[in-house]
């Protein structure tokens, strides 16, 4: 039976493609052939609505629910509140009640680890989960990040974001020394890039030079293209949209990139336990 490598999709900065990797990352891999599972782990549905369940707040079971009832040690039936899309991928939904439960938590013991035992129920079912983080540093970030074996960091190729990206390493780093030790950074992602602006391609240069020794860019870059953000409405992902386009181009070559560690890591694990 295979056991999930989970992936979490995370920036505190908004609107950086989060949710456009998400959902293409989940069905590129579904469409090689792997068992994948998308969490919505932000209150705002992004990942929900684009997959085309367009009213989250009718939806029975969401994740805060299963989080709740996680917190409270209560029974979840197997495959409860779970999703199928027509492309062959499997989601947990959110809805904006997700936002009460931070809140909710604050009381609960082990507050931090509730979404990674909710995964625990489920993890066995999938080669690979992947979340979909929400705009922010707090405690859903860090049941994110404490329930991950990986994160991969979206940036957007239009703005400097040095900042940003220092405080969300930091906060990486916090997690993996206090809470979950086999935590990695899968790789920063590019995304947005506009090969015709020296911005663009300035910016792809200067986190490729900062961070390119200490921690993975991805050698994929996500291009630009209205065709992208159509999709955030239409409930199907690029490979449906525009299957010739750059877009569903890139995120197949992500795909690649990202079976290709995946395969490295199980290697050098079997090497390490012989
Ligand atoms: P986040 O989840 O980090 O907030 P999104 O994935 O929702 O980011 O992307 C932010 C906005 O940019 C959305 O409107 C989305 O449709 C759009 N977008 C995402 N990727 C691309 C792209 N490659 N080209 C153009 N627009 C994009
Ligand atoms: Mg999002």
């Amino acid at each position: 039976m295979s056991r999930a490598t989970i992936i979490a999709c995370t920036n505190q900065k908004g609107g950086t493609g989060k949710t456009t990797t998400c959902e293409n990352l989940g069905i590129g891999l579904a469409n090689e052939g792997k068992k994948v599972l998308l969490v919505d782990a932000d209150p705002q549905a992004s990942l929900t609505i684009a997959l085309g369940f367009d009213r989250p707040d009718r939806l029975p079971v969401t994740l805060s629910g299963l989080l709740e009832r996680t917190a409270a040690e209560e029974e979840i039936s197997a495959g409860e509140g779970i999703l199928h899309h027509a492309e062959g991928i499997d989601l947990v939904p959110s809805d904006i009640s997700l936002s009460g439960l931070e809140v909710s938590l604050v009381n609960e013991m082990s507050r931090e680890t509730v979404l990674r035992r909710y995964l625990g129920t489920v993890k066995r079912k999938y080669d690979f989960i992947l979340i979909d983080g929400m705009p922010s540093l707090g405690m859903l970030t860090i049941n994110t990040l404490a329930a991950a074996d990986k994160v991969i960091v979206p940036v957007q190729a239009q703005y400097l974001p040095a900042k940003g990206l220092e405080q969300l390493l930091h906060t990486v780093s916090r997690v993996k020394h206090q809470i979950n030790p086999g935590l990695k950074i899968g790789g920063v992602l590019l995304t947005m890039t506009d090969s015709r602006t020296n911005l663009s391609r300035e910016i792809s240069t200067l986190i490729r030079d900062t961070y390119g020794g200490k921690i993975k860019v991805f050698d994929t870059e996500i291009p630009r293209s209205v065709r992208a953000a159509e999709i955030s409405s239409e409930g199907v992902s690029i490979f449906r949209h525009d299957p010739n386009g750059k877009v569903a181009e890139a995120y197949r070559s992500l795909t690649k990139e990202v079976l290709a560690q995946a395969a490295r890591e199980k290697r050098r694990k079997l090497e390490q336990s012989l």
